[in-house]
């Protein structure tokens, strides 16, 4: 029998697959479970925004026959919606297969055997994933208080150094930098390392102070930002996301893209949502409310979350935390556990609707009484 693994790339080798969030009905199936409430993956609990639900009926309405043959590769309807949003032009756009597929281009264009990329701990598990599969060596930066420690980042850089991933706010941790600190470290980094600040969360800050990568790009030829739908959009399942950067590093990103990475349905779906701004209004004044449910919530158990401003909290639980996880299954409330990141006491938490927020805090405080923590906690709460 042929050893395949050993035949596949060094890169490879050691990986292990990313792990998705549990699905409901995998759920439902397992424990025979009536309710389950899914706060596992920083989807948006709304759902799609209405406009982007009418665009993809109307696609699909329109002619269903398209559907047989090829989506625009080059994504005009949404690149145009792009640029009628905020200003880009169609040259500076990058769509993706999901943010995710933007990172896995630029690991692809950049990256491989004798480079390195840097990312810091605690980090978006897919930049090590994408990056070691390309048989680069990934750089991981120790955190500070969980968040990207920009000094000791720009200070891992050397001549081997190709790319850097940040994330602002970053996942699982939901923490983030300031504007002045990230301009002191692309201050620092030499002009020829690619810079990728992702901004999958960015939608859910409510800081008109905060660092927002398109008010910067233009300062930086080395910078790309990449965004997605699947988050404050609510199109996780269509998988669309993209990035902006000069015409020449897109223009390199689209050699290594596949020629029709998004779907017509995607797009048409997409290119409304890009529009719709009162619904990304909603969904963040919705997270916020929820946010302080929660802060609240878990205060009264006797736990704290780190600092957080995405649509998602990473709780200590003051415990191995993959216990508590699985009892919380058998509770109908999937969230997610973070011991890969390197936080095995911790729970990732997303903010869902006010009902299912209610539900999955009832659940937590059964959990954690079960675990012979009611009465400890108690205390700890009074
Ligand atoms: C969810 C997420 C993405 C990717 O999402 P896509 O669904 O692939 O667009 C990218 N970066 C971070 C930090 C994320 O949490």
């Amino acid at each position: 029998m042929t050893d395949f693994l050993s035949r596949a790339r060094p890169g490879v080798q050691h990986l292990a697959p990313y792990q998705p969030g549990k699905p409901i009905e995998e759920l439902q199936r397992e424990f025979g479970l009536a309710r389950v409430v899914k706060l596992a993956s920083n989807e948006n609990p709304l759902g799609p925004s209405p406009a982007a639900l009418a665009a993809l009926k109307a696609a699909l309405q329109a002619d269903p026959a398209e559907l047989g043959r090829y989506p625009d590769g080059n994504g005009y309807v949404l690149k145009e919606a792009i640029r009628a949003r905020f200003g880009w032009a169609h040259e500076r756009i990058l769509l993706g297969n999901g943010s995710n597929d933007v990172l896995e281009l630029v690991a692809r264009a950049f990256l491989g055997e004798g480079d390195d990329a840097i990312y810091a701990q605690h980090a978006f598990a897919v930049y090590p994933l994408a990056v070691q599969a390309t048989g680069a060596r990934g750089i991981e930066v120790p955190a500070r208080n969980h968040g990207h420690d920009l000094p000791a980042m720009a200070a891992a850089v050397t001549p081997a150094t190709k790319v850097i991933f940040l994330a602002n706010p970053n996942n699982p941790t939901g923490t983030w930098f300031e504007r002045a600190d990230f301009e002191a470290f692309m201050a620092a980094v030499p002009a020829n390392v690619v810079v990728v600040l992702d901004e999958a969360y960015c939608e859910f800050v409510d800081d008109a102070q905060a660092l927002s990568g398109f008010d910067v790009l233009d300062r930086y030829p080395n910078l790309i930002v990449s965004r997605t739908l699947a988050k404050a959009y609510g199109l996780a399942s269509l998988r669309v996301g993209y990035a902006v950067a000069g015409a020449d590093l897109i223009g390199i990103l689209n050699r290594v893209r596949q020629p029709f990475n998004v779907n017509s349905l995607a797009l048409a779906a997409a290119a409304a949502a890009v529009a719709d701004d009162d619904f990304v209004a909603r969904s963040r004044a919705l997270n916020a409310a929820g946010r302080r449910q929660w802060l609240d919530g878990l205060a009264a158990l006797g736990l704290r979350a780190i600092p957080s401003r995405g649509n998602f909290l990473c709780v200590d639980m003051g415990q191995p935390a993959g216990p508590l996880f699985q009892a919380l299954l058998r509770e109908g409330v999937i969230v997610r556990p973070v011991a890969n990141y390197g936080l095995p006491d911790h729970l990732r938490i997303s903010i869902g609707l006010a009902e299912e927020n209610d539900f999955a805090l009832a659940a937590l405080a059964r959990v954690l009484a079960a675990a012979g923590q009611g009465a400890a906690v108690a205390e700890g709460a009074s």
